[in-house]
């Protein structure tokens, strides 16, 4: 590998793009950011407050006086808002239905990216979300777009929270990620969208382990 690398994953709801991150980072020893985790504090702190999740105004101040920290640890993360741990209230129902809301306001995102891109600039950085490879980190070395069908990322999460002693209803899911895709893509700042320059992977027909060494190859890949 050839100096520093920033690696960009970005996709809809639900196509694994934070395993495969975490897996990748643990690989190569690289910095994980989530960033929907942060969209999502956001979000949460804006239910605790009372915050209109339509008014970018209010958020954007209610975001500039909140500290969010995202702990990686072994194979999960801590979420901190303001040192409180808040991990099991970012991932409610309710978080899920309002963070496309919050997450589709100018200066919202402005303060975020901006985040986002201090984290990073040290390098050896894998960050995942909706706008990485498109305005987070425009000039990363490798960028990842990972779909699948909504069919398959709704029966994985229904899997996963069943493992986990959950609560699921599948058709619910189904629904759940289906608006959620289509709110981040119709959205008019930083709408989700694969960058030009984008290796796009259907990971629908791939086991986790083929999607995360088809991109530690990339990364390994001599850059000409
Ligand atoms: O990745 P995750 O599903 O946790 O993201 C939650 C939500 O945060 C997304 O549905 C999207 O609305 C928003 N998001 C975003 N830009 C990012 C990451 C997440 O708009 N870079």
């Amino acid at each position: 590998m050839l100096g520093k690398i920033n690696i960009a994953i970005d996709g809809p709801a639900g196509a694994g793009k934070s395993t495969v991150a975490r897996m990748v980072a643990e690989h190569l020893s690289f910095l994980y950011i989530d960033t929907g985790a942060m969209y999502r504090t956001l979000t949460y702190s804006a239910l605790k407050n009372n915050v209109d999740v339509n008014n970018g105004s209010d958020l954007e101040k209610l975001l500039n006086n909140i500290k969010i920290e995202i702990i990686n640890e072994g194979t999960g993360q801590k979420v901190l808002l303001n040192n409180e741990d808040i991990t099991p209230n970012i991932r409610t129902g309710e978080v899920n239905k309002l963070v496309p809301h919050v997450a589709s306001h100018e200066a919202v995102r402005v303060e975020m990216v901006k985040r986002q891109k201090t984290l990073a600039s040290s390098g050896n950085a894998i960050l995942d979300g909706r706008d990485i490879g498109t305005h987070v980190l425009p000039n990363a070395q490798v960028k990842i777009f990972l779909t699948a069908s909504v069919d398959e990322r709704a029966n994985r999460r229904h899997e996963e929270q069943v493992k986990k002693g959950m609560h699921s209803n599948l058709e619910e899911l189904k629904m759940e990620i289906a608006k959620r895709d289509e709110l981040d893509t119709t959205r008019e700042i930083a709408p989700l969208c694969k960058a030009k320059d984008a290796i796009e992977l259907d990971t629908t027909f791939l086991t986790i382990e083929e999607v995360v060494w088809t991109i530690i190859n990339l990364v390994k890949k001599p850059i000409s």
